[in-house]
């Protein structure tokens, strides 16, 4: 429980970089608005590419230090961060239902992930380590090293921006590295700002964490084109991440790139399934923040004997949810994080009737509120179904069977999480095991993100794992050193 003694972070108009926090030197000014009332929450003038190149410049500089402090100073600073997470939590839940259109139930499961990854991070230091393998060769002995990466730069999405700019953040610093993190322009606050007030309470050397905000085309190339990063960790959609991957390996520095991209998690409910259980499942993991998750469900797919009754209940559980504001304690659906996103559910809404879907629930959108809307007899070709929703709208398509509810799972060029229920667990392993997706949860909601289990897609959802010993990983670098003991006869 949060006993807060503390004042509140301030100041968030201002840049952090080089340990200093600055006013942004650009002409453009990010107006952060609440999605809810619209109400202005700050206003901060822009970062140019001066202030970011300052930025990977103190990064540069402050990495080698910090890589050689001891793994047990690393960790400490990585403690103190989760102390002050736990001092701030009302002040961090606020900012995120606030900036972010959270609803309380999704800021405290982001509050919960990001304090669960960054005690996971104060970890990391102490768990890196080398390997000996033997060699062919008389005499000698390969060492294989794991050094930090370097400077890493990380590009964060508005969804859940503290929980996902800190699974990259933390992990990063545990590991030696320093960072340059650009948040998204609509949650620069919970996706950068605030995370850097925690970390600099909790001490971290000057320069090692850096979050400048910036328009897209000022900083948004530059960002992964500079020379400093070793490594790009970006999150968020897969036509800006194909960008990315781009930029990074087609300029004049070769960069490694994580990339956790965009999903269209299927939810398969098979014909002996807890039918009640799989409803309020398919609600809580469709309607989760308004269903802007990557691995929200997208696609639910009920098998043929039991889709009447599936639906019928499903349509009377949703009909029950709160809509509205997000502050209120039990509200279930808020805020659309914008007015684009809006206008661009409105087109789905309309194309997925246009398609002959049939919609069995829909409401009138309140400003940026969007009220859940259920289309049924949803077939595997249209809109709803091929591509990812990002809003409260959810389809329910009919598979003849098993089989067929396989098949219409796999059918995606997406491939991060999905989830299947059935009673009978070994059917629900040999399903599981069957789907082309980097994660799948039997008689569970596909929305899970555990600290210590790894995290990521393949196909167009991206390359790379976030957590545990994945991420440990994928923020090092390999060495190999080879020792030659005694001297080696050469051909000639
Ligand atoms: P987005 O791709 O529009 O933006 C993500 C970030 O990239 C933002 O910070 C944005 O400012 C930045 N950006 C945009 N253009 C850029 C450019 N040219 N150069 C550098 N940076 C640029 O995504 P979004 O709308 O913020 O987030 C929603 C998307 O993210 C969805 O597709 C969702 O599935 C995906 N997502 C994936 C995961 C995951 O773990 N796989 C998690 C959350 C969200």
């Amino acid at each position: 429980m949060s006993t807060n003694t503390t004042s509140a972070y301030s100041d968030f108009h201002l840049q952090f970089i080089a340990g200093e926090w600055q006013t942004g030197k650009d002409d453009s000014t990010n107006t952060n608005t609440n999605p809810y009332n619209g109400d202005t929450l700050v206003e901060i003038q822009q970062a140019t590419k001066d202030q970011l190149n300052e930025a990977y410049d103190a990064a540069t500089q402050a990495q080698e230090a910090w890589a050689k402090q001891t793994p047990a100073e690393r960790s400490a600073v990585l403690y103190k961060v989760v102390n002050i997470l736990d001092q701030r939590q009302e002040e961090i839940v606020d900012w995120l239902i606030k900036e972010s259109g959270s609803t309380r139930i999704k800021a405290m499961v982001e509050f919960g992930a990001t304090r669960a990854i960054t005690l996971e991070a104060a970890t990391f230091p102490n768990r890196v380590h080398g390997e000996i393998r033997p060699s062919n060769t008389p005499g000698k002995e390969n060492f294989i090293y794991r050094e930090p990466i370097g400077v890493v730069a990380v590009i964060s999405p508005w969804n859940f921006p503290l929980h996902l700019t800190q699974r990259s953040i933390a992990p990063a610093l545990a590991l030696g590295n320093a960072v340059v993190l650009k948040p998204a322009s609509d949650t620069p606050v919970t996706g950068g700002l605030l995370l850097a007030k925690v970390f600099e309470e909790a001490g971290l050397p000057k320069g090692l964490l850096n979050v400048v905000v910036g328009s897209g085309s000022e900083i948004g190339d530059a960002i992964v084109e500079h020379k400093a990063p070793s490594l790009v960790s970006f999150t968020g959609s897969t036509s800006v991440g194909k960008h990315i991957g781009e930029l990074a390996n087609g300029g004049e520095y070769i960069k490694q790139v994580a990339l956790e991209l965009g999903g269209n998690s299927p939810f398969v409910v098979l014909k002996d399934a807890n039918i009640e259980q799989a409803v309020k499942a398919a609600a809580f993991g469709k309607f989760l923040h308004q269903g802007q998750i990557c691995i929200a469900i997208n696609r639910v797919i009920v098998e043929d004997e039991i889709y009447d009754d599936f639906v019928e209940r499903f349509l009377a559980h949703v009909k029950t949810l709160n809509v509205g504001d997000p502050n209120k304690q039990d509200t279930a659906v808020g805020p659309i994080i914008n007015e684009k996103q809006v206008k661009s559910l409105k087109e789905k809404i309309a194309k997925a009737q246009e398609e002959g879907a049939k919609m069995i629930l829909s409401g009138e959108i309140d400003g940026q509120v969007v009220p859940p809307h259920i289309f049924t007899e949803v077939t595997r070709e249209m809109d709803l179904s091929r591509n990812e929703v990002f809003g409260p709208l959810v389809g329910i398509i009919r598979a003849k069977d098993e089989d067929d509810a396989l098949s219409i799972a796999n059918d995606s060029m997406y491939g991060l999480s999905s989830a299947v229920f059935t009673a009978d667990m070994q059917k629900g392993l040999r399903f599981a095991r069957g789907i082309r997706a980097g994660m799948t949860h039997i008689n569970d909601i596909s929305v899970n993100d555990e600290s210590n289990t790894p995290f990521g897609g393949e196909k167009n959802s991206g390359i790379g794992r976030f957590n545990g010993e994945w991420v440990l990983e994928e923020f090092t670098r390999t060495h190999w050193i080879s020792m030659q003991n005694e001297p080696r006869e050469y051909p000639f």
